[in-house]
């Protein structure tokens, strides 16, 4: 049974994110998306809201589990037995923290191995913190994210349309 994780804030979850999903979950036997405390970025969703949105969105890979988790990744992910971690890269830019990353995480438990992967070439350009801000704006955003998270959104701006 190899096991993947696939880490991230994913506040909130975005069509880049459900891209590199299905993406794994068709090269692994099983994948946790796992979804990070981060002390540093002050989410816009609550973990549970976060957590809530990535299972109604995976709900249609039988193979995708969705959790929270917080501290070391990799000693998550070993105490999970995974064997990797999928990381999305967009553009050059994501390059050089994910690089080191995936370096210092190699020195800290060499037994889990980042795996890149990219998105369709329409997501590239994707991310929450963007999303959030069209959002905010009053911009459309369901080309961006999926449905669950368009409404979600809606009621957490309190814009475009019934709360
Ligand atoms: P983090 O706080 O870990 O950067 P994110 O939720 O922003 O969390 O992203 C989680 C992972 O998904 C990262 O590897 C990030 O590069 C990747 N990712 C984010 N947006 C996209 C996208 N549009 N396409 C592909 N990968 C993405």
């Amino acid at each position: 049974m190899r096991l993947a994780i696939y880490p991230g804030s994913f506040d909130p979850i975005t069509k880049g994110h459900e891209d590199v999903i299905a993406r794994a979950a068709k090269l692994f036997d099983q994948v946790i998306v796992a979804a990070a405390t981060n002390e540093a970025k002050r989410g816009l969703f609550s973990m549970e809201e976060r957590v809530a949105m990535l299972r109604e969105v995976t709900a249609r890979f039988e193979n995708v589990r969705v959790v929270a988790f917080e501290g070391l990744l990799v000693e998550f992910a070993r105490r999970q037995g995974a064997v990797a971690v999928v990381r999305g890269l967009r553009a050059v830019s994501d390059f050089e923290f994910e690089f080191q990353m995936a370096l210092m995480n190699r020195k800290l438990e060499p037994a889990v191995e980042t795996l890149f992967l990219t998105p369709r070439e329409e997501y590239t350009y994707l991310s929450s913190r963007i999303v959030k801000e069209i959002a905010r704006l009053g911009g459309a955003v369901d080309a961006f994210v999926p449905p669950p998270v368009v409404e979600a959104l809606r009621k957490k701006l309190r814009i475009g349309g019934p709360v």
